[in-house]
Formats: C-alpha cells, structure tokens, sequence
C-alpha cells in the first residue's frame, strides 16, 4: 500500500455512489447486549474498532459504559474503504439513537498528507479526505478529526498553507458535506504540523469555509510538543494560548491520553491515564474545568488483552477525577487519602 505505482482510488462513497449491492453478511442490526448509556455524567468515552462493521463501534463503547465514541469509518492504514452500504449506514444511525451515546466522531486514515509537496500524493490525500468526509455524512457524523500533515522539508508556513488548500480541494470534491473538520494538535514528530497553535491558525485562516474547520487538542500531543499540563499556572497558560490563538469554542473535542514520554520530547507515544509523564492531576484539571464540561473526551490508549478493561479502568478514573470535589487533587497531593 505504500508503493507509489499504487492505482489511484476512486470516491467510494455520496449518495449516487452507495452501492446497491447488498453485503454478503448482512451487516448487524441495533446492539442487544447492552442497556443505553445513562444520560448523565461527564462527556467521556474511547476510540472504538469498528471491525465487523461501524455498528460494532457502538456495541464495543456501550460495553465499557462511554458517552461518547470515535471510530475509522475504514481501515486507517489503507487508502480505499469498502463502501459503505445502506443497510450499514441504517443500522448505524439507528444503533445510534438507541444507545444513547451523545457524540460520535471519526478519525481520519493515518495515510492522508495534506500538505504533501508531492503533488500525486497531495492529490491521492485530497481525494482520500474527500472520501472520508462523504462517509461521515453517509454515516450521519458530524465531526472527522484529521491530522493536519507533514511538510516533508518544504517549510512550516508552505506546509500549513498546502494543507489549506488540500482542505478547500476536498470540500470541493465533497460538496454535499456538512461535516466540520477537527484538525488535530500533533506530537511534533519529524516534520508533522500542528505542534504550535499557531500553525493551526494559519491552516484555518487559509481555508475558504473558516467555520468548517475547528480542533481536536490531544493532551499526549500537546505535552509532547512541549506545552505544559502538568501544573496549574501551566495548564491556565497553555489553554490560554490556545484561547488567544484558536479560540476555545472551536475546541470541539479531546483525546484523553497521558505520555509515555517529556513534555517536549516530540514523541507520540499513549499512556494509561495517570500512569504518564503528565500524570493525574492534569487530569483532574482537565475533568473539572467547566469550560470543557461540553466538549466529549475520548480515550485512545493502550486497550489490553480483552479490549474492555484497561477502558473502564480509564474511564472509572475519569469520572472519579470529574466528580472530586473541589481540592481533592490538593489531598492527593499531600498523600491524604
Ligand atoms: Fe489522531
Ligand atoms: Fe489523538
Ligand atoms: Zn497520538
């Protein structure tokens, strides 16, 4: 899949392009095993596999008791996704609405490079969005978080302003889509952009639709990239950048991961919620921070042998986190049980 002679995909999915063939499994029905997430408490869940098919997601959040999901709406180590078909897209939707689960977004494929200097791979990345966005309309998901790319040696400034236009191509491409695209804070690692906010803002103000592109602020990343979480003038000072930069109601999701490595260190490596170099009290901020008390917060760390465990445990230290009272995290800190 990497060779470059690799045939360019076509747009597998829109309404003219949903195929009338039905699977040869009919694709699951509403989940069964599991009662509706209840409606209360934070707006916290995990990214989801979807294997089997994207009514799987919901099943698999369900099981760990999240609100709140992400999913690939394909394999996001390949370019070309099996259409998604009717039948699926309805047994989705309606999965949906039973569950009960307030937000549902997508990620997209880890292959895209929008701001690629290689016009064919530039090209195949504009498509691959294009694709991706009408799959998320299909599938009725409002919001898909993307990677904003990597320059490759061209320069920061080009890198954010090619990336603008692959997003303003893609739209072009996918014309019918309403969905709002969540560019997302990157590690830093090689030559990726998005480890500045303001290299964010200047993909934003480069797009023509300003009001379709908004952020995914994954705390791993933004400690990686050297911005601190851990401390309380540190948490304040970050998110006031952020504020003063991007505009805190265009921060529309979070991934909710610690770091296995320092702040600054520009590898993306996920840590179990407390156990990281950001560690829980950041956490605790995070949980307790009312302004955020909208935004859903998903899990994408480690899932262990069973795929459920190492969730809940996240999940239950989060709400544990979310429900402290006030100074709680001063307790912990002086070792008060
Ligand atoms: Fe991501
Ligand atoms: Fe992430
Ligand atoms: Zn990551």
């Amino acid at each position: 899949m990497k060779k470059a002679t690799r045939k360019r995909v076509a747009r597998t999915t829109g309404a003219k392009a949903t195929p009338k063939t039905t699977p040869k499994s009919a694709p699951r029905s509403a989940p069964k095993s599991y009662p509706p997430v209840p409606a209360e408490g934070p707006l916290i869940g995990a990214h989801m596999s979807v294997a089997g098919g994207p009514v799987t997601g919901i099943e698999r959040a369900l099981a760990v008791r999240a609100r709140a999901l992400q999913i690939f709406t394909k394999n996001a180590n390949q370019w070309k996704g099996k259409p998604i078909s009717d039948e699926e897209a309805t047994a989705f939707r309606a999965a949906w609405t039973a569950s009960g689960l307030a937000p549902v977004v997508a990620h997209d494929s880890y292959l895209i490079n929008l701001a690629s200097p290689v016009g064919s791979l530039r090209e195949q990345s504009v498509e691959a969005l294009a694709d991706e966005l009408l799959r998320c309309e299909v599938l009725g998901i409002a919001f898909l978080v993307a990677h904003p790319g990597a320059h490759v040696g061209s320069g920061v400034l080009e890198g954010c302003d090619r990336a603008a236009e692959s997003i303003d191509e893609a739209r072009a491409l996918a014309p019918a889509a309403s969905v709002i695209l969540l560019l997302e804070t990157v590690a830093g690692q090689g030559t990726t952009l998005g480890r500045k906010f303001e290299e964010l803002a200047r993909m934003r103000s480069g797009v023509a639709r300003r009001d379709l592109v908004q952020f995914c602020f994954d705390t791993c990343h933004v400690h990686a990239a050297g911005y601190d979480l851990t401390t309380d003038q540190g948490y304040e000072e970050t998110f006031r950048e952020f504020d003063a930069i991007l505009g805190l109601e265009s921060l529309r999701v979070f991934h909710v991961n610690d770091s296995k490595n320092e702040r600054g260190s520009h590898v993306d490596r996920h840590e179990h919620i407390g156990k990281g170099k950001i560690g829980v009290e950041a956490f605790a901020r995070l949980m307790r921070d009312p302004r955020f008390a909208a935004v859903p917060k998903l899990l994408e760390t480690p899932k262990g042998a069973d795929g459920v465990v190492m969730d809940r445990r996240n999940l239950a230290l989060l709400r544990r986190l979310a429900e402290e009272p006030q100074g709680g995290s001063d307790k912990r800190r002086r070792g008060v049980q």
